[in-house]
C-alpha cells in the first residue's frame, strides 16, 4: 500500500553541520535523504521504516571529486553520471564508471549516488564490488568528528554497517595505483539492463615477474597484484582474499584454475532467493573467475 505522505517530515538543511546536528539531536530518528532513489521506491511501496529525513542533496560539503598524487576522493552526493562523466575516474577506475552505467537508466543515474549506494548496504548492489576491489575508504562525520573506515571493514552483515546513527557518509576516498592494472567488471542478471543483479564480479591485476614465482616460466604470466570482489554471493560485498592468494602464488596458467575455482568455493556463500538459487550463483561466480583468468592470459598472449 503506498506510504501517505503527510506521515512524513522532511527537513532541508543549509549546511552539513545543520544536518548533522538535527541527525544527533533526533537520536537519529531524523534519516539521510541523498538521491532518493531507494527511499522512494520504499515509500511507494509503503514500506518505509522511517518517517523523518534531512535532505542531503543541496549540501556543497558533499559534492566535488578531488584529484591528488595518491587519492582520487569524492562526495558521497556524486552520481553515476558524475562518475562516467570524470576524466580521471573514468580512466583509472574504469570498474566504478561501468557499475555507474549499467545501474538502473540514465533518470537513475542521474540522481542515484554512491554514498546512497554504500549505505543502502544491498548485497546485490553494483558499485560495491568495484570499491572494494579499489580499496576504497569511506569517510564519515557526526556532530562529535570525522573518521575514515577501510571499505573492507564497513559492513557488518545482512544491510548492517559500522555507521553510527548520527554519522552521515561525507567522502569516498580511493587509492590512486599503476596505470597499467587490468581491470574486469562484470554484473549478471536477468537483462543487460534495468536489472538487479545476481553476480556482480570485480576484479584488478597487475601482471608481472616481480615479487612473483615464475610458475609458467613466462615473466608476463606471474600475478604482482590482484584484488577480487564480489557481490550478490553473501550477506555482504566480498573479497575473495583466498582466490588473490592462489593467484600471487600460483600464477594464471591453467593449471591455477581448479585451485582458485576450490578457493573461491571457500569464500563465497551464496543464497536461494526470488533472484537467484545458490547453485545458479556459485555456477556464475565460477565461470566469471574462469573468464578473468581468460582476460589476464589474453593480456600477456597467452593461449585461453
Ligand atoms: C529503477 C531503479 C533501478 C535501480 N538500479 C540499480 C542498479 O542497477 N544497481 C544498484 O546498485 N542499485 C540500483 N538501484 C538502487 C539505487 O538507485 C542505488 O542504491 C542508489 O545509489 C541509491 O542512492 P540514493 O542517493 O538515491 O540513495 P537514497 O535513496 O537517498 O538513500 C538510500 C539509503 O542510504 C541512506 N543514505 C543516503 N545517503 C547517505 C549518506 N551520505 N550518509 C548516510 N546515509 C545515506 C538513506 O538514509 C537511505 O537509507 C535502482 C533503483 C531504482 C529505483
Amino acid at each position: 500500500m503506498r506510504s501517505d505522505v503527510a506521515r512524513f517530515d522532511l527537513v532541508v538543511p543549509v549546511t552539513l553541520a545543520d544536518a548533522l546536528r538535527l541527525i544527533d539531536e533526533s537520536g537519529g530518528a531524523y534519516k539521510p535523504l541523498a538521491g532518493g532513489t531507494d527511499v522512494m521506491v520504499l515509500l511507494a511501496s509503503g514500506k518505509l521504516s522511517h518517517a523523518r529525513f534531512v535532505d542531503l542533496w543541496g549540501l556543497p560539503e558533499l559534492r566535488g571529486i578531488e584529484v591528488s598524487a595518491d587519492a582520487v576522493t569524492f562526495g558521497a552526493l556524486t552520481t553515476y553520471t558524475d562518475v562516467q562523466r570524470h576524466h580521471v575516474l573514468a580512466r583509472e577506475y574504469p570498474m566504478l564508471a561501468q557499475a555507474g552505467s549499467e545501474t538502473g537508466g540514465v533518470a537513475i543515474q542521474n540522481r542515484g549516488t554512491i554514498g546512497g549506494n554504500i549505505a543502502n548496504a544491498s548485497p546485490a548492489a553494483d558499485s560495491p564490488p568495484a570499491l572494494l576491489a579499489y580499496g576504497a575508504e569511506v569517510e564519515l562525520e557526526s556532530v562529535r568528528g570525522r573518521r575514515r573506515v577501510d571499505y573492507a571493514a564497513f559492513h557488518t552483515g545482512y544491510k548492517t554497517t559500522v555507521m553510527a546513527a548520527n554519522e552521515v557518509i561525507t567522502r569516498v576516498r580511493m587509492p590512486r595505483a599503476r596505470q597499467d592494472r587490468i581491470h574486469f567488471y562484470r554484473k549478471v542478471g536477468p537483462r543487460r539492463a534495468q536489472a538487479i543483479s545476481k553476480v556482480c564480479f570485480a576484479a584488478c591485476a597487475e601482471l608481472g615477474a616481480a615479487n612473483a614465482v615464475p610458475v609458467l616460466g613466462s615473466h608476463g604470466a606471474t600475478v604482482r597484484d590482484v584484488k577480487i570482489a564480489l557481490g550478490g554471493v553473501a550477506p555482504i560485498v566480498v573479497r575473495a582474499h583466498e582466490v588473490e592468494r592462489t593467484l600471487l602464488e600460483r600464477g594464471i596458467g591453467p593449471a591455477a584454475g581448479s585451485s582458485a575455482r576450490n578457493a573461491l568455493a571457500r569464500c563465497i556463500a551464496p543464497i536461494d532467493d526470488v533472484r537467484s538459487t545458490a547453485r545458479y550463483r556459485q555456477r556464475v561466480a565460477e565461470n566469471l573467475l574462469d573468464d578473468l583468468l581468460r582476460r589476464l592470459r589474453a593480456n600477456v598472449g597467452l593461449a585461453p
